[in-house]
């Protein structure tokens, strides 16, 4: 464990898959930092929205959604058992079923809403307010914590990317073929890219990082370097 009396905000953003939240558990775990998965609560009000048919192909009904938007209640639980911080979806636990295709194949429809971003981004500063802590996504440096003392900006290429999450989706038994992730991934990457709210952009005072060739241990090493810089 590292430790000092300065706390910082590390703010990881990338691309789907590109092996951030790994990166952002385990250095949360070496600092005794909070970690937050930005991307779950983006799942969590598709999976509403999925619950409520308030998606038809690809098509959200942004009016319905708005009106119900209030009675979306999202929060993280630490599970005592497997330690992993899960997500909870109007106080059920919806861990595992906001990882399904059918949630990935539909939150980028979602997460380019405006009001729903709003909500989030409010929630996520809220969280952050006392420092401490390691979220990742696709704007939290950009837009959620524009003044985070450390943002690292991380990306693969899409076929790395995308045998990342088949290989993830098959230890928890999901049925998925590999083409179907890759296309996956491909098309999240462009729909986030280019929607008009909180595109998904490298902060200018980010540091990137392409992992593609890089393991676990050198990418950890990687980033405890850059944030011993900053709270030293
Ligand atoms: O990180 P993950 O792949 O689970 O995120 C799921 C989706 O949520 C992304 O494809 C993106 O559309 C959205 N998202 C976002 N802003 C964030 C985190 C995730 O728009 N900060």
């Amino acid at each position: 464990m590292i430790k000092s009396d300065k706390k910082i905000i590390i703010a990881i953003d990338g691309y789907s898959s590109s092996g951030k939240s790994t990166l952002a558990k385990e250095i949360a775990k070496i600092l005794n930092y909070k970690y937050i998965d930005s991307g779950a609560m983006y799942r969590a009000v598709t999976l509403f929205a999925l619950r409520n048919n308030l998606i038809q192909n690809h098509e959200v009904n942004e009016k319905k959604l708005h009106e119900l938007i209030d009675k979306i209640h999202i929060n993280f639980k630490l599970n005592p058992e497997n330690k992993r911080q899960e997500t909870y979806l109007n106080n059920e636990n919806v861990e595992e079923e906001i990882r399904k295709m059918e949630v990935s194949n539909n939150v980028s429809f979602i997460s380019k809403i405006g009001f729903v971003r709003k909500k989030m981004v409010r929630f996520q500063q809220e969280m952050g307010s006392e420092k401490g802590i390691v979220m990742d996504g696709r704007d939290i440096g950009t837009v959620v914590f524009p003044n985070a003392e450390l943002k690292i900006f991380m990306n693969a290429k899409a076929e790395v990317r995308a045998e990342r999450r088949y290989l993830e989706l098959k230890e928890n038994n999901v049925e998925v073929s590999f083409e179907e992730i890759l296309e996956n991934v491909k098309k999240r990457d462009h729909i986030d890219e280019t929607r008009d709210e909180s595109p998904l952009k490298r902060a200018h005072d980010s540091v990137e990082l392409d992992n593609s060739n890089l393991n676990r241990q050198e990418q950890l090493d990687w980033i405890i370097g850059l944030v011993k810089e900053r709270i030293n």
